[in-house]
């Protein structure tokens, strides 16, 4: 269910305390020779539609809002095509989103982020603190999430590797360019840690990390169940701290 193709009668006749938002969150940023520019808005989209389909089964249903895919993404600004703005744009999206759900009877937002630039991050998790509704935010470069997912992720080389190509290959294989590629395999995380501000002097002179050559669709498959499972699990959560919980 997509909230920006349903009327306004529709929207207002959803259960507000069983229906849950929910934002995919990407990026316009260069994603190697292989994959295009909006991956993580099609890895955070596939992720919010797993989180729909799973939520299901505790008697819930997700609706996702339009993709906000505006956002810092100075990693990648040497790159043509890559749209990057500032963090201050993402802070006032998030608080204009949240006043117009929390007027409109919402109490829950949750967020589907795969886009990591660190900037991006850190202004998102700064943003997600002061809003006017509870919000499921499950931060995928932590740990505990971070174990769950495959070890190329975990190993920090995770832009348009092996992880992200293979949910691409899922979600949108016609999107998918030749992805024979020669391994990247540095750590984007070191790579931050030691003060690095590009994909270029991180040691990814073609926008990737990681093995994008050994992606495959049943990763992919596996990899979205996993986000889905994630995000649901991060919706229970916050549910349980709203005062109408049941
Ligand atoms: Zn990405």
């Amino acid at each position: 269910m997509h909230w920006k193709l349903l009327t306004y009668p529709q929207i207002q006749a959803l259960d507000r305390s069983t229906t849950v938002p929910i934002l995919p969150v990407g990026a316009v940023e260069a994603h190697g020779p292989h994959l295009p520019l909006c991956t993580d808005d099609l890895i955070s989209e596939a992720m919010a539609e797993s989180a729909c389909r799973q939520l299901a089964r505790h008697g819930l249903q997700g609706i996702i809002l339009p993709t906000w895919s505006f956002n810092p993404a100075g990693f990648a600004r040497e790159f043509s095509g890559t749209l990057s703005f500032s963090p201050e744009l993402t802070a006032r999206m998030l608080q204009d989103l949240a006043q117009s759900l929390a007027l409109q009877g919402w109490s829950l937002l949750a967020v589907a982020n795969s886009h990591f630039d660190p900037i991006h991050l850190a202004s998102l998790k700064a943003a997600l603190q002061e809003l006017a509704l509870a919000v499921a935010f499950p931060d995928l470069t932590r740990g505990k999430y971070a174990r769950r997912l495959t070890s190329e992720f975990q190993s920090g080389a995770c832009h348009a590797g092996q992880y992200e190509t293979s949910i691409v290959l899922t979600r949108s294989p016609e999107l998918v360019h030749q992805h024979d590629l020669p391994p990247v395999p540095h750590s984007l995380v070191e790579a931050i840690v030691q003060g690095r501000t590009t994909f270029a002097e991180s040691g990814g002179p073609q926008a990737y990390f990681g093995t994008p050559a050994r992606a495959s669709a049943e990763e992919g498959q596996q990899t979205i169940e996993e986000l889905g499972l994630i995000l649901v699990e991060s919706i229970l959560e916050q549910r349980q701290t709203l005062p109408t919980s049941p």
